[in-house]
């Protein structure tokens, strides 16, 4: 493939990427060998001119295997299931789901993210809790779901470390409102986890990363497509993000709200939401 300011250019210029030309400009990511100046301006490029259902697909199998992918026991095939939101503010649904579904006999093989934009991270909320480490090898998820059915971790530099780089740079780029960029971000997370089966959160409105339901809509079209090519059965609900979810917001309360939820207590429109997801 051509060194990255021609891909650059290409992209800037309204052309589609091939493959080879896609996984060129990951393999940089991942490898330390694009500066970050190139990353960002093919991020502004792409978030400009976007791109079509083969490169996002193309881009999100790149961004999924710049790491290691999950292997699981043989036993657990067809109960590996996971949950992923657009992202909102107070949006807590991940710390009640996981162990909800955990309950129910399904395995939860969740790597999530970090505060994107306005909007909360899974990872920094658990990260309230004093000695919680969301840096876990493939093998310490495995115990951790033969014991308790879910565990919830971070892109590293082994599990899809692709979107660990590109996710910190959309954040300051004003790149994160990017249908290929959030596809590939997600749906390579759950790529790496070899899952069966998924649901996603699509949010639309005021807090949400699009603030229309038709424009949330063509995401979650998009997010379905891309995931059905990926093997993974996928559905998604539209869910309004027009206030916070529950009534707590900020990293230590949104976990003290998951946990009141588990317990059967806790704001209506968490429960109803964890429960339709689930
Ligand atoms: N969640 C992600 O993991 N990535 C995005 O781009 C948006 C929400």
């Amino acid at each position: 493939p051509s060194p990255l300011p021609t891909l650059i250019r290409k992209k800037r210029d309204g052309e589609r990427l091939e493959d080879a030309e896609i996984r060129s400009f990951v393999r940089g990511v991942t490898e330390g060998t694009a500066q970050q100046g190139q990353i960002g301006a093919m991020l502004m490029a792409v978030r400009l001119r976007g791109m079509d259902a083969a490169e996002t697909l193309a881009l999100t199998r790149a961004m999924a295997t710049s790491g290691r992918t999950l292997a699981w026991p043989p036993a657990w095939h067809g109960q590996l299931v996971d949950k992923h939101s657009t992202g909102g503010v107070g949006d807590k649904v991940s710390l009640a789901l996981a162990p909800a579904l955990a309950a129910c006999g399904c395995k939860v093989p969740m790597i999530s993210g970090r505060g994107l934009g306005h909007t909360g991270g899974t990872l920094d909320k658990l990260e309230a809790i004093p000695g919680f480490r969301v840096s876990q090898s493939p093998e310490e998820m495995q115990h951790t779901l033969a014991r308790v059915g879910c565990c919830i971790v971070g892109q590293s530099a082994e599990l899809v470390p692709a979107d660990r780089v590109l996710y910190g740079l959309r954040d300051v780029t004003a790149t994160v409102d990017s249908l290929p960029l959030i596809t590939a971000s997600i749906l390579s997370k759950k790529a790496a986890e070899r899952l069966s089966a998924l649901v996603l959160d699509v949010k639309f409105g005021e807090a949400a990363l699009y603030p229309t339901q038709e424009s949330a809509r063509e995401l979650a079209r998009s997010l379905v497509e891309v995931g059905a090519h990926l093997g993974i059965r996928t559905a998604a609900l539209l869910t309004r993000m027009e206030q916070p979810l529950g009534r707590a917001v900020g990293n230590a309360l949104e976990v003290l709200e998951a946990l009141e939820c588990l317990q059967g207590g806790g704001p209506a429109d968490l429960r109803h939401l964890v429960t339709a997801l689930g």
